[in-house]
C-alpha cells in the first residue's frame, strides 16, 4: 500500500493563511473605520439629542416659572385679603361712618337691590339684595346678629381691594361674595338694576358653591377653571371661603382671564427660538395658546392627545417625539394646569442644534463617502496586486504549456520529497518519461500540433497519478514524476497505466485530424537502489526508459540489468 507524506502544515495556521487574504484584510479594515466613525457619529448625535431635549425643557421651564410667579403674586394677595378681613370681623373699627353704612342697610335691606357707597376714592361700593331674595336660597343666609360686623369688615375689605388691586396686574377682577345677600367686585356695576342678575350670576359660579363646607374641607384656596368660547372669556379663578368663629361668611375670589395670560406666553416665545406653547386645564381642555385658538386646537390628533395624557399621567414634566415635533410639557404649580411646549423640525432645523447636526451628518456622509471611493481604490489594487503575485508565482513554478512543475520547480521538490523519504524511511519512485517520434509529429502535423499533444499527454499523466505525486517537464518532451510512498511495482504500474491510457488516446490535432501517440516510461525506486539522491534515481529511471527506447518504445522499463550495470 502506498504511504502517504508525513511532513504537513498545521491545519489552523493554513486556515489563518487561508482566511487572511489581503482583499479580506482590507475589507475589514475598511468596515472597522467606517464602524467607528459611525459610531463616533451616533455618540455625538446621542449628545446633541441630550442637549436638544433640556433646552426644551429650560425654555418651557422658564416660561411656567414666570407664568406660576404670576398666580402666585394672585394667590398670595388672595389670603392676605382674607386675613384682612377676618382681622376686621375680629376687631371691627368703631368709626362713626362705618355706623352710617350700617344704618344705610337697615334702610334698604328690604329693596329688592341697593347699593351702599362710602367714599368711592377710598373703599368700594357694597351691593346687595332684600331679604326676601336672601330666604329664597338655601345657601344664603342673612344673620342679624353677624350681618353689620359683616358689613363694616366688607368696607374695610374693600378698601384693601382698592390698595391691593392693579390693572395692568393678574389678576384682572377680585369679588367678595357674603351669604349675607350683598357682595364687591373690582369691578363697577354700572347700572343698579344690574345688582340682582350680578349676584346671582356670582352665586352661579363654582368658586362660589364649591366652597361649601362638604365641598372644601380643608378650607383652603381651590382652583377652577372655565373654559368659553371665545377664548377671552375663559379663566381661571382662584377662590377661598372666608370663615369666621366657625361660620361662613361668603368666598373671596379671583379670576385670571386667560387673555391676560396669552400675551405673557406670545413675549417669551419671541424671545425664544420659535416653538408654539399651549395651555391646558386639568382635564387637558385647552385655555390659550401662542397660536390662534382655532390651529392650536388642532395642533394634536387624538392618538396623540391620548399617548401624551398617559405619559404626563407618569411624570409633572417631561418630553416626547410625537411625529416631526418635539412636545415638552411641565405641570404648573397652580389650578393643575399643564403647559406645553410644541417646537416644530422646521425650527428645530433653523435653530443651533438643527444647523450643527446637519453639519454633523454632512460631515459624517462627506468621511463615510471618501472612505467608500478609496475602499473600492484599494480593494481594486489589492486585488490586481494579489493576482499579479499569484501568476508570477504560478509562472516562476509552473510550465504554461503543460501546467506542469518546470525543471526548476521540480527538482526542487524532487529533492525536499526524496529528503522527507529519507528522513522518514519511506518507499519512493521516480518515473522518467519520453513521448515517442515526437519529432516527427513536429515535422508532419507542424509544431502547434506538437504543442497540442504535448498538452494532452500532461493532462493524461496529471490524471494518472495520486494527490501526493508530483509530476514535471523536465526537457522538451521528456516528463519525470515523483512518487513519494510508492515502491518500484506500485510505481511500475503507475507508468503502465499512463502508457496504455497515452497509446489508446486519439488525439484531434486539426478538424478531421486526429493522431495516436506512444510513449516510453522507465522506473526506479529507493529500496532497489538503496540510494535515497534523487539525482540518482532518475538517472537509473533514465537509462531504463532509453532501454525501452531501444527495445522498441510504447513500453515501461523497470527490470534489473539497468540497475545492476
Ligand atoms: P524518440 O524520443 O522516440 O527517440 O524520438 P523523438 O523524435 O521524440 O526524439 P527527439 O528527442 O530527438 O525529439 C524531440 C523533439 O521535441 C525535438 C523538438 O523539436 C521537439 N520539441 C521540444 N520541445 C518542444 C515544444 O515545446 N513544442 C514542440 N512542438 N516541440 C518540441
Ligand atoms: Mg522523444
Ligand atoms: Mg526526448
Amino acid at each position: 500500500m502506498r504511504q502517504n507524506r508525513v511532513v504537513k502544515q498545521p491545519r489552523s495556521l493554513k486556515q489563518l493563511q487561508r482566511f487572511f487574504i489581503p482583499a479580506r484584510v482590507v475589507n475589514l479594515c475598511f468596515v472597522i473605520v467606517l464602524a467607528c466613525s459611525t459610531l463616533l457619529t451616533w455618540r455625538e448625535v446621542i449628545v446633541l439629542q441630550g442637549a436638544y431635549v433640556s433646552s426644551q425643557r429650560s425654555a418651557l421651564e422658564n416660561v411656567s416659572n414666570a407664568l406660576d410667579m404670576h398666580i402666585q403674586v394672585g394667590v398670595d394677595r388672595l389670603l392676605f385679603l382674607r386675613n384682612g378681613m377676618q382681622a376686621a370681623l375680629q376687631t371691627p373699627l368703631g368709626f362713626a361712618v362705618l355706623n352710617t353704612v350700617q344704618t344705610a342697610f337697615d334702610q334698604k335691606r328690604a329693596l329688592p337691590y341697593w347699593q351702599i357707597g362710602l367714599d368711592n376714592n377710598r373703599t368700594l361700593p357694597i351691593y346687595g339684595v332684600s331679604d326676601r331674595l336672601v330666604e329664597q336660597s338655601e345657601l344664603l343666609n342673612r344673620d342679624d346678629s353677624r350681618i353689620h360686623n359683616e358689613l363694616s369688615a366688607a368696607m374695610e375689605l374693600g378698601y384693601l381691594f382698592r390698595l391691593s388691586y392693579d390693572n395692568s396686574m393678574l389678576p384682572r377682577q377680585a369679588w367678595y361674595l357674603s351669604r349675607a345677600g350683598f357682595f364687591l367686585s373690582t369691578r363697577d356695576v354700572k347700572r343698579e338694576q344690574d345688582i340682582i342678575t350680578t349676584y346671582y350670576r356670582l352665586l352661579a359660579r363654582p368658586w362660589f358653591s364649591g366652597q361649601q363646607q362638604k365641598e372644601n374641607r380643608a378650607r383652603g384656596v381651590r382652583w377652577f377653571t372655565i373654559v368659553n368660547n371665545p377664548e377671552s372669556d375663559s379663566y381661571v379663578a382662584a377662590s377661598v371661603p372666608l370663615d369666621y368663629q366657625q361660620y361662613w361668611y361668603g368666598v373671596l375670589a379671583m379670576s385670571f382671564p386667560v387673555s391676560t395670560i396669552k400675551p405673557l406666553l406670545i413675549t417669551t416665545r419671541q424671545q425664544q427660538d420659535g416653538g408654539e406653547y399651549l395651555l391646558y386645564d386639568n382635564h387637558f381642555n385647552l385655555l390659550t395658546s401662542t397660536q390662534p385658538l382655532q390651529i392650536a386646537s388642532r395642533a394634536l390628533d387624538s392618538a396623540q392627545r391620548a399617548k401624551l395624557q398617559a405619559k404626563m399621567a407618569q411624570q409633572p414634566a417631561g418630553g416626547i417625539n410625537l411625529g416631526t415635533r418635539y412636545v415638552s410639557w411641565q405641570k404648573l404649580h397652580y389650578f393643575g394646569g399643564t403647559l406645553l411646549r410644541i417646537h416644530a423640525l422646521p425650527e428645530g432645523i433653523a435653530g443651533d442644534f438643527g444647523r450643527i447636526s446637519i453639519a454633523l451628518s454632512l460631515l459624517w456622509l462627506l468621511f463615510t463617502g471618501m472612505v467608500l471611493f478609496s475602499w473600492v481604490i484599494i480593494r481594486r489594487m489589492v486585488n490586481n496586486l494579489y493576482t499579479m503575485q499569484h501568476t508570477l508565482q504560478w509562472q516562476a513554478w509552473f510550465d504554461p504549456l503543460t501546467r506542469l512543475y518546470n525543471r526548476g520547480s521540480f527538482f526542487d521538490q524532487a529533492k525536499r520529497l526524496s529528503e522527507d523519504a529519507r528522513v522518514n524511511k519511506q518507499p519512493f519512485a521516480v518515473i522518467q518519461l519520453d513521448l515517442d517520434h515526437f519529432k516527427s509529429v513536429n515535422d508532419r502535423f507542424g509544431h502547434q500540433a506538437g504543442d497540442l499533444v504535448l498538452s494532452h499527454a500532461a493532462g493524461i499523466i496529471s490524471n494518472s497519478i495520486g494527490a501526493q505525486d508530483v509530476a514535471g517537464r523536465v526537457g522538451g518532451e521528456e516528463f519525470c514524476i515523483l512518487l513519494p510512498g510508492s515502491t518500484l511495482e506500485q510505481a511500475r504500474l503507475v507508468a503502465e497505466n499512463i502508457r496504455e491510457r497515452i497509446g489508446t488516446k486519439e488525439i484531434l490535432i486539426h478538424k478531421r485530424t486526429t493522431l495516436r501517440i506512444t510513449v516510453s516510461l522507465g522506473v526506479s525506486d529507493v529500496e532497489e537502489c538503496n540510494n535515497y539522491a534523487f539525482e540518482h534515481l532518475q538517472s537509473v529511471a533514465d537509462r531504463r526508459l532509453y532501454r525501452a527506447k531501444n527495445e522498441g518504445r510504447n513500453q515501461v522499463c523497470s527490470g534489473d540489468e539497468v540497475a545492476n550495470r
